[in-house]
């Protein structure tokens, strides 16, 4: 297998998801009629300019930053300390974005000077920010497996979660990204779906073909409690990929994606079907009845980590907004993943 550890596949998987984020965030709150009737019989096929000339990304391109913001932050923290507790430093991350997001009564200023990314001024737009990660963040306690923060199982656990199984081996990415997808939801789909998509994205960059990457997502699933619903989606999502099934019933029979297993399972059909073609799969996963930017982001996830960044239309890499520093974030990400690779580089992951 051909290692997928460069800046090609880490900048493909991050510039991919912002890039599906912003072709579904105008059609996210549409049904697929109305998507037609407005862009034509192909749905929404081209990125929007926002009112910034660029085409906006949301909450999950967002999110999904400070995610790597805080894995950076802890390998750091480890490195020089010794110390450090991962979940800590990431709710502490989405704290920041939360801040970003207008709730700038949070009085424990000690953490919010930290890091850059509070700092672009473009981050502090609100483009329909979900209701379990606010929440969950403004309730003061930490959310674990064990004492769950709420029975929330939509999708902004596993929307975020890409720069897990980007940084982390496929031996600690599971149990990583249910840990921080668990920081604000709490019903097991809503971790376990992270968890699928960070284990399945680090099956990808060791070299994995995407079909046997998605099959042996599945069987790891069957290591956690309550596994079967995601478990079920993805089944579906892979039997549907060989399937005569038009692609708009396949997603039909897979939801909306407004919950977790939802959107992981219509994002690995779409990336399964077109694995080959990055515009195909991310405009077939934006163009329908539900959540377009989480389905769109996912996609691009998976498939940008897949296929590297070279696959991505040029035209949207030049697009998209923020680019710079989704590019800096992901090449971040590299260094600090290769910097002690000849070692145990998987021990940055402490506290356990
Ligand atoms: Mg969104």
């Amino acid at each position: 297998m051909n290692s997928k550890r460069d800046s090609e596949h880490f900048r493909g998987c991050l510039l991919g998801g912002a890039i599906g984020d912003a072709l579904g965030w105008p059609v996210e709150f549409l049904k697929r009629d109305e998507i037609i009737r407005r862009f034509g019989k192909e749905g929404i096929v081209e990125l929007l300019l926002g009112k910034n000339g660029k085409s906006e990304i949301t909450d999950d391109t967002q999110m999904t930053l400070f995610t790597a913001e805080g894995i950076l932050r802890a390998k750091t923290r480890f490195v020089l300390k010794g110390i450090c507790h991962l979940p800590s430093v990431v709710y502490n991350a989405y704290r920041r974005w939360l801040i970003t997001q207008g709730y700038t009564n949070i009085k424990d200023y000690d953490f919010i000077n930290s890091g850059w990314l509070i700092k672009v001024k473009e981050l502090h737009e609100k483009r329909a920010p979900g209701m379990s990660c606010l929440s969950a963040l403004l309730n003061g306690k930490i959310g674990t497996t064990k004492e769950p923060i709420n029975n929330s199982k939509g999708c902004g656990g596993v929307m975020r979660i890409a720069p897990v199984g980007l940084f982390y081996a496929k031996e600690y990415a599971f149990d990583i990204a249910v840990d921080i997808a668990a920081l604000t939801h709490g019903h097991p789909t809503g971790y376990l779906s992270a968890g699928a998509l960070a284990y399945l994205i680090a099956l990808i960059i060791e070299g994995e073909e995407l079909e046997n990457a998605a099959n042996k997502t599945m069987n790891k699933l069957k290591e956690y409690d309550n596994y079967e619903e995601c478990f079920n989606s993805l089944s579906k999502a892979i039997e549907l990929t060989y399937s005569d099934v038009e692609d708009i019933d396949a997603i039909s029979q897979l939801g909306e994606g407004w919950v977790a297993e939802e959107a992981l399972g219509i994002s690995v059909y779409c990336a399964l079907r077109y694995k080959n073609d990055f515009k195909k799969a991310i405009i077939t996963s934006v163009n329908h009845d539900g959540d377009s930017d989480s389905t769109g982001a996912i996609t691009g996830n998976i498939l940008g980590a897949y296929l590297g960044v070279s696959s991505i239309p040029k035209e949207w890499i030049e697009k998209v907004e923020l680019k710079d520093v989704i590019v800096k974030i992901a090449d971040d990400l590299l260094i600090a993943n290769k910097e002690d690779i000849d070692e145990n580089w998987w021990e940055c992951y402490p506290g356990y």
